[in-house]
C-alpha cells in the first residue's frame, strides 16, 4: 500500500533542511544488513547497517530515514521509540557523529568525513511493545518463536527509491531455530543457525516479514489443474508446541480450497511463488499483515486446533491478509504508492483498499468452507445494524474515516459511536457487497464483481527477474470507470451517496437487491454472539438507545433515543425497573408492555444518590433484522457458492 510519484527532495529535503546532501547512496552497491535474533528470547534485535555512500571531498551531513509509513500500517507509525542503542561509524570503524532532524524523529543527519565510503550504524531495538499503529509491523519475540519486521531494524538515505536501492541480509537466529521468509534464501548453516539472502529492493525487504522459532513444519501446495492456473504456495507453521504445527486437516483443506477459490476470483496471480507464516502461539499477540508474495499471521494454537475452534476476527485474519496481496500490494490507491517510506501518504481511498479486501475476503472465507453460508448472513445481519446505528456518520462521511484512519484505529471508550473508529472497513464492505448485488440484478447474474476482479486485478506474468508484479496505482476515476465496464450504472452516485456524503438514516437497498428485508421485526434474530463484530452487552439500541452491563450499568447511548432524551450517559447505573430490583428481564419485560404501559419507570444511581427518571417509550419490543423475502432470488446463495 504505497508508492508516490513525488519528488521527495522538493518536498522534504527542501522542508526540513536545506543543506543536506541529496544524492548520497553509491548506485552500484547494495546496503547490507547483519541482523542478530540470538537475544529475541530477551526481547532484544540487533542489527549492523552498512550504507554506502558516495566519497566527496569535503565533509557530508547525510540524511537517513527510519521507515515512517510502512506499507499496511496506512500512517505514519514506525515504531522509532523501541530503538534503545543507535551508533554510527565509518568503515574502519571511526565513530561519526549524528542528530536527530528538528522536528522530525524519523530522520536522521549523520556528519561524515571525505575518507567516509560507508556508514556503519549499529541499530539494537527492543522487541514486544507495539504501538496501536505498529502492530502488525513491529518485531516480537519469545523463549520458542519470533516475528522480525525488518523495518525495525533498518535505516535507508534519504534519496533512496525504494524500488532501485537494494539490500543483502544476514540472520543469526538462537541455536536449532529455523526461519521463513520472502526473501530469496541464498545459504543456511544449521550448526551456527545462520541464513544469509539475496539482494533484494528495499521495498521487497520492508515487505517480507521473518517468521522463526524452534518447532517448524512447512507444508508445500501444488495446485493447479486444467480450468485454474495457481502458482505455488508454501505454508510455514511455527509453535511453542512440536505438536502444535501438525495442523488439522479440517484447517489445512480449506486453506488449499483458499489459495484455489481466490485464483478463481481474481483470475490472475500477481506473484511467481507465495509464503503463508503463521505463528500458532500463545507467546506473541495475535495479529497480521498483508505483503506481497507472503503474509503475517500470528493466531493461538486453540483457535487452530480444528475448524470448528477457529472463528471470528481468527478465522476470518489468514483470508482477510491474503485477499491484500491482490488489493492493497498490486493495486494501490495512487495517494498511497509513494517511493519511500517518509512520504506522507493519502489513504481516502482506504474503503476501496480494507473494504473490498473485507468484502471478498469474508466471501472466499464461505466460498472456501471456513465459514457456511448460514454465518456469512449473519455478518451480513450484524453490520447492517452496525451501520444504521453509526452515529458519526451524521458529522463525517465514511470517506473521512479513511482520510483520518491512523487516528481512529484503537477506536473510542468514550461515546465510541460519535467519534467512530475505521468504518471504512466494515461499511466498504456493505458498498462492494452492495456493488456485487447491483451487477447481479442488473445482469441476471450473468455477470458480478467477479467479473470486476478479474478486470482489475488483472496482472502480468512474473518473470525469471522479476518475482511479483509492481504496485499498480489506481484512482477513484478508474473505480467507476472499471465498474462502468462491467454494467452501467451511476457508481459516481452510488459513491457519493454512501461514501463520501455524510447522512443520517441509513439506506438498506442492498438487503432488498440481495432478496431479504432489513427491518425492525419484534423477535431478535438468532444470531450467535461469537458471530465477528456482534453488539456487546444487554443491547437495547433500537428501542431505548442504548446498551447495557450485566449489572444495569449503560455501556452506551444513542443521541436522540429515549436513553439520550433523559441524559443517560456511560456509566450510568439502572437500579430498579418499574419498582423491581434490576435484572435484565425486568427491562425486557417494561419495554415488551410499553405499548399499554409507555413510561418506563427507572431508579438509577447518581453518584452519591439515587434518582428516578421516566424514559417515555411506546414502541414495544423492536429488532433490526435480515430476514429473508421468498418473493425474490437470494443472491447471497449465489454470491457465495464457489467456483
Ligand atoms: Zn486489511
Amino acid at each position: 500500500m504505497l508508492l508516490m510519484l513525488r519528488s521527495f527532495c522538493l518536498l522534504t529535503v527542501l522542508a526540513v533542511s536545506s543543506y543536506v546532501t541529496c544524492s548520497p547512496l553509491s548506485a552500484q552497491t547494495p546496503i547490507s544488513i547483519e541482523m542478530d535474533a540470538r537475544e529475541l528470547p530477551r526481547k532484544l534485535l540487533t542489527a549492523e547497517l552498512s550504507i554506502p555512500i558516495k566519497s566527496s571531498k569535503k565533509p557530508q551531513d547525510i540524511a537517513l530515514w527510519y521507515p515512517k509509513w510502512v506499507p499496511g500500517s496506512h500512517g505514519p507509525g514506525g515504531p522509532i521509540e523501541n530503538v534503545a542503542g543507535l551508533t554510527f561509524s565509518d568503515q574502519d570503524n571511526n565513530p561519526l557523529k549524528w542528530s536527530r532532524s528538528p522536528g522530525e524523529v524519523f530522520r536522521v543527519i549523520v556528519k561524515t568525513t571525505p575518507q567516509t565510503t560507508a556508514i556503519r550504524a549499529n541499530i539494537r531495538y527492543i522487541t514486544n511493545q507495539p504501538s496501536t499503529n505498529s502492530y502488525g509491523h513491529d518485531t516480537f519475540g519469545s523463549r520458542m518463536v519470533g516475528v522480525i519486521s525488518p523495518n525495525t531494524v533498518l535505516l535507508y538515505p534519504e534519496t533512496a527509491d525504494a524500488d532501485k536501492a537494494l539490500i543483502t541480509t544476514t540472520l543469526k537466529l538462537p541455536k536449532d531455530w529455523k526461519a521463513a521468509t520472502a526473501i530469496p534464501q541464498s545459504a543456511h548453516d544449521e550448526a551456527t543457525s545462520t541464513y544469509k539472502y539475496d539482494a533484494v529492493s528495499l521495498r521487497n525487504f520492508v515487505d517480507s516479514p521473518i517468521m522463526c522459532g524452534l518447532h517448524y513444519r512447512r507444508y508445500d501446495f501444488e495446485l493447479s489443474d486444467e480450468q485454474t492456473k495457481v502458482s505455488p504456495h508454501s505454508l510455514h507453521v511455527f509453535s511453542e508446541s512440536p505438536t502444535a504445527v501438525d495442523l488439522h486437516e479440517s484447517i489445512v483443506e480449506p486453506l488449499k480450497k483458499m489459495i484455489v477459490q481466490t485464483a478463481k476470483l481474481t483470475g490472475s496471480q500477481p506473484f511467481d511463488r507465495f509464503d503463508i507464516l503463521l505463528a500458532a502461539t500463545d507467546l506473541l499477540p495475535a495479529n497480521g499483515l498483508e505483503h506481497s508474495r507472503s503474509t503475517l499471521n500470528v493466531l493461538s494454537p486453540r483457535d487452530l486446533s480444528s475448524m470448528g475452534s477457529l472463528k471470528g476476527w481468527s478465522r476470518l485474519l489468514i483470508p482477510h491478509e491474503y485477499l491484500h496481496t491482490w488489493c492493497g500490494k498490486y493495486r494501490q490507491p495512487a495517494e498511497m504508492a509513494t517511493h519511500n517510506f517518509q512520504t506522507p501518504q493519502g489513504t481516502d481511498l482506504l474503503w476501496v483498499y480494507e473494504g473490498l479486501t473485507q468484502y471478498l475476503g469474508e466471501v472466499i472465507e464461505a466460498r472456501s468452507g471456513f465459514m457456511n453460508q448460514n454465518e456469512f448472513r449473519d455478518r451480513v445481519g450484524v453490520e447492517l445494524r452496525n451501520a444504521a446505528h453509526q452515529q458519526n456518520r451524521q458529522w463525517r462521511p465514511l470517506v473521512d474515516t479513511a482520510a483520518a484512519s491512523h487516528i481512529l484505529r484503537a477506536g473510542s471508550d468514550t461515546w465510541p459511536k460519535l467519534r467512530g473508529s475505521q468504518d471504512y472497513y466494515m461499511e466498504g464492505m456493505l458498498f462492494w457487497l452492495e456493488a456485487d448485488a447491483i451487477i447481479r440484478s442488473k445482469t441476471n447474474n450473468k455477470k458480478s464483481l467477479d467479473d470486476f476482479c478479474h478486470k482489475f486485478f488483472a496482472a502480468p506474468e512474473p518473470t525469471a527477474t522479476l518475482q511479483y508484479s509492481p504496485p499498480k496505482p489506481y484512482t477513484r476515476k478508474e473505480i467507476v470507470s472499471t465498474l462502468n465496464e462491467i454494467v452501467k450504472y451511476d457508481w459516481d452516485g452510488l459513491i457519493k451517496r454512501r461514501v463520501e456524503n455524510v447522512r443520517t438514516g441509513y439506506d438498506p437497498q442492498v438487503a432488498d437487491l440481495l432478496g431479504y428485508e432489513f427491518a425492525a421485526k419484534a423477535e431478535r434474530p438468532n444470531i450467535p454472539r461469537n458471530t465477528f463484530r456482534f453488539p456487546a452487552g444487554i443491547d437495547h439500541l433500537d428501542t431505548l438507545g442504548m446498551t447495557l452491563y450485566g449489572d444495569g450499568t449503560v455501556m452506551d447511548v444513542k443521541l436522540g433515543s429515549p436513553a439520550d432524551q433523559v441524559k443517560f450517559s456511560q456509566g450510568t447505573k439502572i437500579v430498579a425497573v418499574n419498582d423491581h430490583i434490576w435484572n435484565a428481564s425486568v427491562l425486557d419485560e417494561a419495554i415488551a408492555n410499553s405499548d399499554v404501559n409507555p413510561l418506563i419507570n427507572l431508579l438509577i444511581e447518581d453518584g452519591e444518590k439515587l434518582k428516578l427518571v421516566q424514559i417515555h417509550y411506546d414502541g414495544g419490543p423492536k429488532y433490526l433484522s435480515l430476514v429473508r423475502n421468498d418473493d425474490k432470488e437470494d443472491l447471497l446463495e449465489k454470491i457465495l457458492a464457489p467456483r
